[in-house]
């Protein structure tokens, strides 16, 4: 409640980003708070029950807020990332746009079967991109049963879906 208040403070909107009529929380201004970036990265920290052996961060937001929550947890990391961009065997999910399909990808060998991952990216609204992340690496064998983002938009339902996937959804601001 006070912690949520604090980052949602740290949070701006930008109006028509990145089109006319999508009012874009953007984070960046929290990064630059030392304050709001350690609160953030705690508060996410505590929120996770039991152990974790990699949080999975999503290209390219995500990629700030998992080795901040890796390093609280005592886990590695995991990137997943948009297709095309990783050097080693890949396996690849693909997810709807409001116009045509995206890719996303990890490597194959990434995490050995078992293996439990916490999910992390900076928002999650339509959950499209959550979703298919948690299709991805459940693929590759691991096991995905929280996933934490900083801010949750509820109207949009990505949260509520996600835990209807069977994921435990730790958000900071709503
Ligand atoms: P979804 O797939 O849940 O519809 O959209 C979430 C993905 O798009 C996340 O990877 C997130 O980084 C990005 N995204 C969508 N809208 C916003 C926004 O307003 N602010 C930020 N920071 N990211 C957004």
């Amino acid at each position: 409640p006070e912690a949520a208040a604090q980052i949602a403070a740290l949070i701006r909107t930008i109006p028509d980003f990145p089109k006319p009529g999508i009012q874009f929380r953007d984070i960046t201004t929290l990064l630059l708070d030392p304050a709001g970036l350690r609160l953030s990265v705690e508060t996410m920290a505590a929120a996770v029950e039991g152990p974790i052996d990699l949080v999975a961060g999503i290209e390219a937001r995500g990629f700030v807020f998992a080795p901040a929550l890796a390093l609280a947890l005592g886990a590695g990391v995991l990137l997943i990332r948009k297709d095309g961009k990783l050097p080693g065997a890949t396996i690849a999910e693909d997810y709807a746009l409001e116009y045509g399909t995206d890719r996303i990808a990890m490597h194959a060998d990434a995490c050995a079967p078992g293996a439990r991952v916490l999910l992390v990216d900076d928002l999650i609204a339509t959950g499209g991109t959550a979703r298919a992340a948690v299709r991805l690496i459940r693929k590759a064998g691991a096991i995905v049963q929280q996933a934490a983002f900083v801010v949750d938009l509820p109207d949009l339902g990505g949260a509520h879906a996600l835990a209807e996937d069977g994921v435990r959804v730790h958000s900071l601001v709503a």
